[in-house]
């Protein structure tokens, strides 16, 4: 999501901005770290005031990410976008309920079906239920966070049926963070190891309920609108909090969950029935002598909890079939986006046909690194739902099953 890198204006003249520049520690004697260059700078690149100036190269080659860990360079994937799928363990009820398991993990890169092996899908990455969600992040969303970091956009989602696993997977809890609280906490060790620049974080929170936009850190921020100019597609008006720690930016998100519960009789409802889009807008740019000319970087990092992806045909009353109906589109309408962007030969890509894919625009298009994370569950009572969603993310990225693995 992009909102306008209003605070380069801002930054030269407010002092209370520039207070919040957030520098790494002091460390004159400890080597310097060149920020890492692998990715491309996107968004509005700015310059500063040196004639001299250094642009980071355009170029995403070379494994960026642990999913591509031991292979070969010039086998790596070039893409930028990468769709894997997670399964949670089986639910104590589900247990007590003698539920079976009708789809599961085979190996590292396949999913099988338990009824008729021969039908199975492939994909960058599958997490068998006993992957914890620090593993699934050093797969599929490290290095998403730490292209962010470098001036690349990154957008990662959860999708899935309600109760799959996407907040367990993106929120987590005090046991296991998810990966919102662990990008957060990386964000800033980025930070620590990279003296030769400072940045500037943001961060918003918004949710996309029945296609109308709503801002969770300003209870006033209701039914914001998506404005477009040269720069991309931005939400105005939407409040941005300059962040100094990792805790500073959980408690923003705290507090916009208390937001959501406003006026909701059914909390859990809601939350299945939205989108919500967490954004940590990151400004760069270089400091100390050294690094004079270097380019000043912008980026956004939104993490994505979707609005669960059951098929809507059960619902009865006209409130639920209209949320159905506005959650399959926005839903349908990502698939296809991301789709386009995996073939790469798409010349028209339907960023307008939904707020969710409209409010991305700029951060899915060009070189922005995307992860897809689909939670499933192996219960035989979600076979159907499941496979839903296996065939989603198979459509999001074709990955043929090779023959070796064909049962
Ligand atoms: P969703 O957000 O998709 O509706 P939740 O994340 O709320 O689903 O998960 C439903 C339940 O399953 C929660 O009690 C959650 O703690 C549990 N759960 C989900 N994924 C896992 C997992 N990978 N390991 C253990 N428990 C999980
Ligand atoms: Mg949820």
């Amino acid at each position: 999501m992009a909102t306008r890198p209003a605070s380069r204006q801002r930054r030269a003249s407010s002092a209370a901005a520039a207070v919040a520049v957030v520098r790494s520690s002091p460390q004159p004697q400890q080597q310097q770290l060149p920020i890492p260059q692998s990715g491309s700078p996107t968004s509005t690149t700015t310059t500063t005031t040196s004639s001299s100036r250094l642009t980071p190269e355009l170029s995403l080659d070379g494994p960026a990410s642990p999913l591509f860990a031991g292979l070969d360079e010039d086998a790596a994937p070039k893409e930028n976008v990468t769709v894997t799928v997670r399964f949670r363990p089986l639910s104590p009820r589900e247990i007590r309920q003698g539920e079976e398991v009708a789809w599961y993990a085979d190996g590292d890169t396949v999913v099988r079906s338990e009824q008729n092996p021969s039908v199975a899908y492939a994909y960058d990455r599958v997490f068998a239920p006993t992957t914890t969600t620090r593993q699934v992040y050093d797969v599929a969303a490290q290095h998403v966070v730490s292209g962010a970091m470098e001036g690349v956009n990154g957008t990662i989602f959860a999708y899935g049926v309600t109760s799959s696993g996407k907040t367990h997977t993106m929120h987590g809890d005090q046991r296991s963070p998810g990966i919102i609280p662990l990008a957060v906490k990386d964000a800033f060790s980025i930070i620590q190891e990279t003296p030769n620049r400072e940045f500037l974080l943001r961060v918003s929170y918004l949710e996309i309920y029945n296609e109308v936009v709503n801002d969770l850190l300003n209870p006033a921020g209701q039914n914001l609108r998506i404005r477009e100019d040269p720069q991309g597609t931005f939400v105005e008006g939407i409040k941005e909090e300059v962040v100094l720690s990792p805790a500073h930016a959980l408690s923003l998100i705290a507090a916009g969950e208390e937001h959501r519960h406003v006026g909701s009789t059914n909390f859990n409802l809601l939350s299945s029935r939205s989108h919500t889009i967490f954004t940590l807008t990151v400004e760069s740019s270089p400091c100390g002598e050294s690094n004079e000319g270097e380019a000043v970087t912008f980026s956004q990092l939104n993490l994505i909890d979707l609005a669960g992806s059951e098929s809507s045909r059960a619902e009865t009353t006209g409130v639920r079939r209209k949320e159905g109906s506005y959650i399959n589109k926005s839903l349908l309408t990502l698939g296809t986006v991301i789709s386009k962007l995996t073939d790469g030969k798409a010349t028209h890509i339907p960023f307008r046909d939904s707020k969710l894919t409209r409010l991305l625009q700029s951060s899915l298009s060009g070189q922005g690194r995307v992860s897809l994370i689909c939670t499933v569950t192996p219960a035989s009572s979600n076979s159907e739902e499941t496979h839903n969603t296996l065939k989603f993310a198979h459509r999001a990225k074709r990955i043929e099953v090779q023959a070796s693995q064909n049962k």
